[in-house]
């Protein structure tokens, strides 16, 4: 860790913000990442100096000289998190240490200084803060945070870069599924994997995302919503979705999901689900899934449930899985009763409804 625990944050609030009008209208109908807040967080940080000059300021452009060398070797690390309102009038977070813990990982895996974990936290509750207004209204909303960090060194030399700039940005959003939970399709993609043993499929990285897009747009030629990767060596277990992990419901009520092994991302979602299963005394198996498990499975009836969990849509259900080979579907194609039960309860609890046994709210 560098830089000192405790950074002052110089507040430079937006001499012209958005005005009430205008920002009713833009959150009556907000979408997702589509609208911004009226400020950032900023902080600077240099090789031998450590993080420096934490801001909150206006939401800006930031000047790049064409030679950053994020723009040339995506050295970057990024984070999503939402904050929303609670009965109480209250504002909170859902597990931010998670995230922040998620952030620090990521930055070690990417040859990248870690931002002390308060710092992260600090910086969330800054942008929080001067930006409250812009919160959704109602208990369905809700303020999507994006911390983020980036190489930010004018050098074209393949090393670590010596200067960074961490930002958190924050965007409203609507509910993820304005209709109610929709079962998604999935296409299991023939021709690319997402992560090797070794590689980053573990981090939080912004170049993950770029390799997915082809594979995103072949799920979308074949009818489907999302894509699963199978894991990269043999080419027959389920690593996870382009942006959410995925979780089986068997017929006696065991969750299996795939096992933390480096080449998926360690879902906070996921984790949550775990615990909350676990507590209610089901039991959880992290193991390998092969598609032709989850194939014989769903037709078997051994499999009763999948579904993707992730911050965004906490819990799918996973309807009809596609692949090269047919298509079969899970569950009839609905949603499960064990589905709709957990997701009830992580809302639930996110949201305030119900009591916290494991202090996830913030
Ligand atoms: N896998 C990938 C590739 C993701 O992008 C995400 C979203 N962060 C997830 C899984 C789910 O993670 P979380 O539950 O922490 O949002």
């Amino acid at each position: 860790m560098s830089g000192g625990d405790n950074l002052e944050f110089e507040i430079r609030p937006n001499p012209a913000p958005v005005s009430d009008a205008e920002r009713n209208t833009l959150l009556a109908n907000p979408g997702f990442g589509r609208i911004f807040t009226d400020h950032m967080v900023t902080i600077r940080y240099a090789d031998g100096k450590g993080w420096y000059e934490p801001r909150v300021e206006a939401r800006a452009p930031i000047p790049m000289d064409p030679a950053s060398a994020v723009l040339h070797y995506a050295q970057e690390i990024f984070e999503g998190l939402k904050a929303y309102t609670l009965p109480d009038g209250g504002i909170a977070m859902f597990r931010p240490d998670a995230n922040a813990n998620r952030f620090a990982q990521s930055a070690q895996r990417m040859a990248m200084p870690q931002l002390p974990g308060e710092t992260f936290l600090q910086s969330l509750r800054e942008i929080i803060t001067i930006d409250r207004d812009w919160l959704p209204p109602g208990d369905e909303g809700s303020l999507y945070l994006r911390p983020f960090a980036y190489a930010s060194e004018v050098f074209l030399g393949v090393r670590p870069s010596m200067e960074y700039l961490y930002l958190v940005i924050a965007s409203p959003v609507g509910p993820y599924f304005s209709g109610g939970v929709k079962p998604v399709s999935v296409w299991v993609t023939p021709d690319y994997t997402r992560a090797a043993p070794g590689g980053t499929g573990a981090a939080k990285c912004g170049g993950n995302y770029a390799a997915g897009l082809s594979a995103q747009a072949e799920a979308i030629e074949n009818g489907c919503d999302q894509v699963v990767y199978l894991d990269a060596v043999e080419r027959k277990y389920i690593d996870e979705l382009g942006g959410m992990n995925v979780v089986f419901v068997l017929d006696d009520g065991t969750l299996v999901t795939p096992p933390l092994t480096g080449t998926i991302l360690p879902g906070i979602t996921r984790d949550s689900i775990i615990k909350l299963a676990e507590r209610d005394g089901r039991k959880v198996e992290e193991r390998p899934v092969s598609l032709e498990e989850w194939r014989s499975g769903a037709t078997s009836g051994r499999i009763r449930e999948a579904f993707a969990c992730g911050t965004a849509a906490v819990i799918t259900p996973i309807g009809a899985v596609k692949s090269a080979d047919g298509e079969f579907v899970v569950a009839d194609g609905g949603t499960g009763s064990v589905t709709t039960s957990l997701r009830k309860q992580l809302v639930d609890i996110q949201r305030g409804r119900a009591s916290d046994p494991f202090g996830w709210v913030h």
